[in-house]
């Protein structure tokens, strides 16, 4: 494949944006060469400016989960968009979008909408703390909640590929507050709570986390870690901006049957747009201004394009009976597919999967926290993901990153995936 346009424009874009992108996971870094310029995308399938064109698993890291440019979220943008795109006033689409989150997602009474899965993290550890009257808050290895400072600490994904365990710019004081526990190790936990006696505010987990690869919780981790919460007056806040109406319609907390305390959202729940959100039961919520001390805000929060694009969305998942099936079936498909053909070609791997989370680990040991994914080889990972791109597939440049599955690929487009995978490793070792 040539990639004569994107180079051309990748050079031209480093020049007045540092790095050349607008988030450091677009770039290049982790495998080498320069980031691809897309053009434009419909259904399962992207096209960059060169006119490759590519099966995509990253899907906007999530949001495209019923595939790109799909047409009910398009026209209703459309639609928003002749009658104004933004007026700073409570409008009657916030509410519906509202009512239908809450009646999606299990043991959430209210839901406030913000701009990013950034925005939400953040809110929901400042609404933790002024809720419980506490300042620590316990985070886990390898878990990303957006780039917000509290949470820069061992974050996974975009912070590993470039080797900055923490950033910069975050002080001391703010790291102090965060308190880091190894991810499916509830001992590791019990002794953080144990250290910092009524100190803890908040325990903030992925449930399935996806920013060191897709890595599930073990049996029993994440009810262990309810049980903790409870017992020790911290609130437990699933980071669900990643699994949230995507695991199932009321994400990781109907999937595992475990009620979190507050909810975080992102991705899926924007339908490509701009969105976050986090959620409660009433009496935590209500802790936020107006009605309560906690401050937070957003001149563009529950944008009326957002919104429209953000209800299709939510709608088509929530009518559609088998969707959250589909995506299941499609991404066992592809998981088997994968495990045959590597396996055939006597490459070293893991793969993880939950629902249409998946990733591929070149490592033949279990992985199932930080330390464990960072063993997995990069130099094959490298060669597996340029190898891949130059069949017309497209996964993150990243051995840290989950594969997201949409809807709108095909059995055809899974077996090229597979066919392009068995090539590829044919050649690695
Ligand atoms: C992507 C992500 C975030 C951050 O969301 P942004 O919209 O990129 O700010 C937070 N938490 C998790 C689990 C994520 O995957």
């Amino acid at each position: 494949m040539e990639y004569k346009r994107s180079s051309a424009l990748f050079a031209e874009a480093s020049k007045v944006i540092p790095g050349g992108v607008n988030s450091p996971v677009r770039a290049f870094k982790g495998v080498g060469g320069t980031p691809i310029f897309i053009k434009e995308a419909k259904g399962a399938y992207l096209y960059d400016e060169d006119g490759n064109q590519y099966i995509d698993y990253i899907n906007s890291w999530g949001p495209m989960i019923l595939g790109h440019a799909f047409d009910p979220v398009v026209n209703a943008v459309i639609e928003r968009a002749k009658k104004g795109t933004s007026f700073g006033t409570p409008t009657e689409l916030e509410t519906k979008i509202a009512e239908l989150a809450v009646s999606m997602v299990p043991n959430i009474d209210k839901i406030r909408f913000v701009n990013s899965g950034t925005e939400a993290c953040m809110s929901a550890i400042r609404l933790a703390r002024g809720y419980t009257g506490k300042d620590k808050i316990i985070k886990f290895s390898g878990c990303y909640h957006g780039h917000s400072d509290s949470f820069l600490i061992a974050a996974g994904s975009g912070l590993s590929t470039f080797g900055v365990p923490n950033s910069p710019g975050v002080t001391q004081g703010t790291a102090q507050d965060t308190l880091l526990a190894n991810y499916n190790d509830i001992e590791n936990v019990r002794q953080l709570f144990e250290a910092n006696k009524d100190e803890i505010a908040a325990v903030i987990i992925e449930p399935v986390a996806g920013n060191m690869g897709c890595i599930p919780p073990r049996e029993g981790f994440l009810q262990a870690l309810r049980t903790v919460c409870s017992e020790n007056g911290a609130l437990l806040i699933f980071d669900e901006v990643m699994t949230g109406f995507r695991l199932s319609k009321g994400g990781a907390q109907e999937l595992f049957d475990i009620k979190a305390d507050i909810v975080c959202f992102g991705k899926v729940i924007g339908g490509g747009l701009p969105v976050g959100a986090f959620a409660a039961r009433e009496e935590i919520m209500n802790f936020l201004a107006p009605l309560g001390p906690v401050y937070q805000a957003g001149t563009l929060s529950g944008n009326p394009l957002a919104m429209a694009a953000g209800y299709e969305m939510l709608k088509r998942l929530n009518e559609d009976e088998e969707v959250f099936n589909r995506l299941e079936e499609k991404t066992l498909y592809l998981e088997n597919g994968i495990r045959e053909v590597i396996a055939n070609n006597n490459v070293s791997f893991t793969i993880n999967r939950v629902g249409s989370m998946i990733s591929v680990h070149f490592d033949k040991n279990h992985v199932y926290d930080f330390e464990t994914a960072k063993n997995g080889d990069n130099d094959q990972f490298k060669a597996f993901f340029h190898g891949l791109l130059n069949e017309g597939v497209y996964i993150a440049p990243s051995a840290y990153e989950t594969w997201f599955i949409t809807d709108a690929l095909t059995y055809d487009d899974l077996d090229k995936t597979i066919r392009a995978i068995d090539k590829v490793t044919a050649n690695m070792k």
